[in-house]
């Protein structure tokens, strides 16, 4: 079987081996030239792809095909129609033309604009994105496209990333011709996501409303253990764990999702994938299709994933650490200290945009792993802060302050990266990252923004990436243009050295999880934005918007609409939980409490008629916390429901998701305190859903 990878790998996808071989050569070249250029698509070619990919996708049982894209809810979409057709003999035959292949035309008017509808009208469009490759699932073809409306507005996450993608390579073939590497035609941005889940029962999963509805545990008291003896951390696979990720690698591999590492993650019942980095829009695609295909095969354990940043209160929350790079056509990854001293300058140029990068839109990373889900995970005590800063190493440090002063770098040991001439110091190449505090560490040879959470996206974390890199790169371009290639050294040489003087506040190799780094990072001026509400208004400050349009990214009209759109998902997603605490509190919790104090009640009665002497003291105790705690529990609950209706009728989104963080969050939270209470002093018999104990455990 393991002999039968090589073929397996990709075998449902139209990839360039089954382009060569069903395209006519002329064909395959003209799309090939599309692919890799961005050329306009000619009609015939696309005529002849269609026939091509329908006769492919027929053969390997395929009898529909659908647009398959991704609109701003997060989720991907996808409406099928199948390849019949009536002849005119009136013969049913399959048929599929470039015209279906290049574009569709879903209504748009059930999908989230943010307010572009009401100015334009509901008809959306999809276009195929032949830089993404068909697949074949469900007996469909998926075609990746892009989402916009009728004039041309973004309605969904790719979009903005291709766009986000060609402002970078723009900026970095130039900087990269100015360096004096003229050969260069195009970079190539890369990223392997990092994918954190949960794996728990189906069957104690249906009795949970909150996991149901909400993803999440909304109530739950804490198992006698958790994850502090750190057993579960690249532990032994249980067996059902060990059958789901077998088939889910070998159902990923046939999709061409190059799905490389897994195991058991740091929280019980927590896990691991990481696939080997691609080009971040198919590593876009493949995470999204990554995802689903994950909460399919697990139901076909008879499990559920759960993809939730923060699923249990007190143990790990799960993230999406997003590698990030960027390297040349001819191979060369920009990141990676090099062995000429031209190639250190690259490095140390397109370093330090990065540096400048999160410097400068720091905000704009914030918001770009902003949802309500991961507002529980940012700023716990196991994930990265809300606060972004810059993780090097101290290498890297040590170059840099080298150059800032002006002072010789020599610490001779390891291998060392000559980068020649004097002006430049002389450096090692140091991959360790000892460093897991961080929101955005280098690695060695990338970047890991590990503040983006395990449900959403990485859409949005890399369209801000590509384009506040890109700004750098523009930024520096400036300043060194005109620079004769023989000064081009000491030129590089000022520039970083001004731009560390400028931006090394936001690099900080401590520990993230402190008090004291909190105080420090507000001394330095950094942001601290706990919450989504608190970073939203920062996505459409004016320096933002700049930034957006002038890179073509989005227009104004594209961010406000986005703006409100994450307001929204936040505030729906709030009063779903909300609703869903006061169902399962009054109807699962409050009942099971009076259950139990009945029955303490009646065998205390029964107690004392047997044994008319005996004092029933800690029986009495019992009985009144758990009647003060159903007590509490009803008002609260009485107070949560007139707190969503007081949201009803506030008219802003950014005032309805200050009103949720303010007020329904608040009570939920007091709720849940007593909620733990009550339940970790009744026995599990009596309690209609699992346990965390059940849950986290007994897998
Ligand atoms: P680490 O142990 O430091 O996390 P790994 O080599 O295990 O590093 O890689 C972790 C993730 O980073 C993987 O998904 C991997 O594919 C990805 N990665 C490695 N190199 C790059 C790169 N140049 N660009 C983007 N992602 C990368
Ligand atoms: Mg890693």
């Amino acid at each position: 079987m393991s002999t039968e990878i090589p073929k397996l790998f990709g075998s449902l996808v139209f990839n360039d081996e089954v382009m060569r071989n069903k395209l006519p050569n002329d064909i395959y070249k003209a799309l090939k030239k599309t692919i890799q250029n961005g050329t306009h698509l000619e009609l015939d070619v696309a005529n002849s792809v269609a026939v091509a990919m329908k006769e492919w996708a027929v053969e390997l049982g395929a009898t529909h095909y659908s647009h398959w894209f991704q609109p701003m809810t997060g989720f991907t979409a996808e409406k099928h129609d199948s390849f019949i057709n009536i002849a005119g003999d009136g013969h049913v035959i399959m048929e599929f033309s470039g015209k279906e292949l290049v574009k569709g035309e879903p209504d748009a008017s059930s999908f989230p604009s943010g307010g572009l509808r009401a100015t334009f009208e509901a008809r959306g469009y999809t276009a195929w994105d032949p830089t993404s490759p068909a697949f074949i699932k469900d007996k469909t073809l998926y075609i990746p496209t892009a989402f916009c409306s009728y004039s041309g507005e973004a309605l969904d996450k790719k979009t903005p990333l291709l766009r986000s993608m060609e402002a970078l390579n723009e900026q970095a073939v130039k900087m990269l011709h100015l360096l004096g590497n003229k050969t260069i035609t195009g970079v190539n941005i890369t990223v392997g996501p990092e994918q954190e889940y949960f794996l728990i029962d189906k069957d104690m999963y249906k009795k949970r409303k909150d996991l149901i509805f909400c993803g999440r545990t909304l109530i739950g008291a804490p198992a006698p253990k958790g994850q502090e003896m750190d057993d579960h951390y690249f532990g032994i696979l249980k067996p059902r764990v060990s059958a789901f990720m077998h088939e889910l690698d070998e159902e990923l591999w046939k999709l061409g999702i190059p799905s490389k590492t897994k195991h058991n993650e740091v929280a019980p019942a927590q896990h691991e994938m990481a696939p080997i980095f691609e080009n971040v829009n198919i590593a876009t695609d493949h995470n999204q299709l990554t995802m689903e295909i994950m909460r399919r095969i697990a139901d076909k354990h008879n499990l559920i994933c759960l993809l939730h940043e923060k699923p249990f209160a007190g143990i790990n929350g799960s993230g999406k650490h997003n590698n990030w790079s960027i390297s040349t056509n001819d191979g060369v990854n920009l990141l990676k200290p090099g062995r000429t001293p031209a190639q250190n300058i690259q490095f140390l140029v397109f370093l330090m945009a990065v540096i400048k990068a999160v410097d400068d839109y720091a905000d704009l990373m914030r918001v770009s792993a902003a949802s309500a889900g991961n507002d529980h995970r940012l700023g716990g005590n196991e994930a990265p802060p809300a606060i972004v800063s810059i993780f090097l190493g101290d290498e890297l440090n040590a170059v840099l302050k080298s150059i800032e002063n002006d002072t010789y770098f020599g610490k001779q040991e390891k291998i060392e990266m000559n980068i020649g001439a004097n002006v430049l110091p002389h450096f090692f190449r140091d991959t360790t990252d000892r460093n897991r505090t961080s929101p955005f560490a280098f690695t060695g040879n990338k970047f890991e923004f590990r503040m983006v959470g395990s449900a959403a996206s990485v859409s949005g974390p890399n369209i801000i990436l590509n384009t506040a890199v890109a700004e750098s790169l523009a930024q520096f371009y400036t300043e060194l243009d005109g620079t004769e290639p023989e000064d081009m050294e000491h030129a590089v040489h000022e520039l970083i050295k001004r731009a560390i003087r400028k931006h090394k506040k936001v690099i900080f190799d401590g520990n993230g999880y402190t008090d004291e780094w909190v105080k420090e990072a507000e001394a330095r001026g950094l942001y601290n934005l706990p919450t989504t509400p608190d970073c939203m208004p920062y996505f459409i400050s004016e320096k933002n918007i700049n930034l957006f349009t002038k890179h073509h990214i989005f227009t104004k009209e594209e961010i406000l609409s986005r703006y409100e759109i994450q307001l929204e998902t936040y505030v729906k997603t709030i009063v779903i939980e909300a609703r869903t605490m006061v169902d399962i509190i009054s109807k699962d919790l409050l009942p099971a409490i009076n259950s139990f104090a009945a029955t303490t009640a009646k065998e205390a009665a029964e107690t004392k008629a047997y044994l008319p002497n005996i004092s029933c003291t800690a029986q009495d105790a019992l009985i009144r916390r758990l009647t003060s705690d159903y007590t509490d529990m009803t008002n609260l609950i009485d107070k949560l429901k007139h707190e969503l209706t007081q949201l009803g009728g506030i008219s802003s989104m950014q005032g309805a998701a200050d009103y949720c963080r303010d007020k329904i969050i608040v009570t939920m939270n007091e709720i849940r305190t007593i909620a733990d209470d009550a339940e970790a002093a009744i026995p599990n018999d009596f309690l209609p859903y699992p346990t965390y104990e059940e849950l986290l455990f007994y897998l």
